[in-house]
């Protein structure tokens, strides 16, 4: 099966590049879909995010059967165009849990033919979120464990202003 692995990625974590990870392992392809919605105040463009997924892909060794695509509109009809069977999130804690039901029986609603099936964050990123790195490289911390090696200097260049230039 197919399947799609659907967020914000403002910027990607290594949560989110742990879930691609596994998911990888367990489905033929694997489409990390970047949703675009003007909607949502976004740090990084679309373009750029891609960009950035791409290259993080590196630090799992590339795995041949993952690809990055920019999505618009319902998640859900756009997995179906794409002939994703499976919708992947990630949930960290109970605060993730009502939220990401909401959105799956939302979505079971609208196709029950595309099932959301949830991975559990490994321990050591349930606390990681894109906003708790940008805090970090806008305070000027460090971002290795956290973010993708292959990007930590470009978010730390968009992001990163030192307090006596504030
Ligand atoms: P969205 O705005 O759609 O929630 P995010 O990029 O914040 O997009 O997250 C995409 C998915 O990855 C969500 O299901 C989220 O719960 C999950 N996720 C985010 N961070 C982590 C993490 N550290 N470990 C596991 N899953 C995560």
């Amino acid at each position: 099966m197919k399947a799609c692995y659907p967020g914000t990625f403002d910027p990607i974590t290594n949560g989110h590049l742990d879930i691609i990870e596994r998911a990888s392992k367990m489905f033929e392809e694997l489409v990390v879909l970047i949703m675009d919605n003007p909607r949502k105040k976004c740090t990084f463009s679309v373009e750029k995010r891609k960009e950035m997924i791409e290259k993080s892909l590196a630090d799992i060794g590339h795995p041949v059967n993952v690809r990055v695509e920019i999505g618009y509109g319902l998640t859900v009809n756009y997995a179906r165009r794409l002939g994703c069977g499976a919708i992947i999130r990630g949930i960290r804690a109970v605060s993730d849990y009502e939220y990401e039901l909401q959105q799956a029986t939302a979505n079971l609603s609208l196709d029950d033919e595309v099932e959301t099936l949830f991975f559990i964050a490994r321990p050591a990123y349930s606390f990681l979120s894109s906003s708790v790195c940008k805090e970090i490289a806008m305070n000027g911390g460090k971002l290795y464990g956290f973010i993708p090696s292959p990007i930590i200097q470009e978010v730390m260049d968009e992001l990163y202003i030192p307090v006596e230039e504030l």
